[in-house]
């Protein structure tokens, strides 16, 4: 039994300090994007081509730290069991409209065809409206990133038995077979030739941890350079008792 209390105490330490650094990350991490937004509009004098690449680069870090902190946040709330879920009905379209509309100018800056296909009368589901946001977010921005110009991401929502179903399909360059489900654990990246990691390798375990949390599964389809489908489930408004 001792055991159990001190293997307890000592993982509420460890969330407990990973929150913390993580919060305490978050302010300056503001200041310098803050900072960097200020040079790229000028705001401070003209600037050459070295420095605004050299800016550009100072964004591009901050950003990404900033995304492994707000993951490393999210995760370990989740798995401290401290995450807040707001349940409610929703309209799935709405939930993926609001998920989808801040990328569309992205894409088309990137050149990519982004868009979002949903049944008429697709029935309402069970969902933390923001956190499936997040979850939408964290799949879109991924298909972003992994994708070239001239490729297609396409968001769906279907309805099959109890369920409906919600998919971000992309024409990107795909994932072996062999990481299809590793992709889903923590800092797992596909590095493999010329795959070069681009990111924190956080996103896809949060985006498990709120599916589970929803009592909906996810999983990915993927062919190498044909692209990948991230597919995950929700339930039905009304029809969840049935499950
Ligand atoms: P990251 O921050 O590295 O993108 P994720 O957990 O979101 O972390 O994704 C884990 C890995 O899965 C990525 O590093 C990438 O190798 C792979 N991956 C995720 N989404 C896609 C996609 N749409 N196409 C190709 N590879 C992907």
């Amino acid at each position: 039994f001792q055991n159990v209390t001190q293997l307890k105490e000592v993982e509420k330490i460890r969330t407990d300090f990973i929150a913390t650094i993580s919060h305490e990350f978050k302010t300056p991490l503001t200041s310098i994007i803050m900072g960097t937004d200020v040079l790229q509009e000028e705001g401070m004098g003209r600037l050459n081509d070295d420095q605004r690449q050299f800016i550009q680069a100072i964004r591009e870090d901050s950003e990404r730290l900033s995304k492994l902190v707000n993951d490393l946040l999210e995760l370990t709330r989740i798995e401290s069991g401290k995450a807040v879920f707001k349940f409610g009905e929703y309209a799935i379209d709405d939930i993926i409209e609001c998920a989808v509309k801040p990328f569309y100018q992205l894409a088309q800056q990137q050149e990519k065809n982004l868009y979002f296909s949903c049944e008429d009368d697709i029935p309402h589901v069970i969902a933390d409206f923001e956190k499936i946001t997040w979850v939408l977010n964290n799949l879109i921005s991924n298909a972003l990133k992994y994708t070239e110009v001239g490729d297609e991401i396409v968001v769906n929502a279907e309805e099959k038995g109890d369920m409906v179903y919600i998919t971000v399909k992309d024409s990107g360059r795909g994932i072996p077979e062999e990481f299809t489900d590793k992709i889903f654990e923590k800092f797992v990246q596909v590095r493999d030739g010329d795959f070069e990691a681009r990111g924190t390798g956080l996103g896809l375990a949060v985006v498990k941890e709120i599916i589970e949390a929803h009592n909906g599964e996810i999983w990915c389809e993927s062919e190498l350079d044909v692209g990948s489908s991230f597919i995950f489930t929700l339930d039905i408004a009304g029809k969840e008792q049935n499950r």
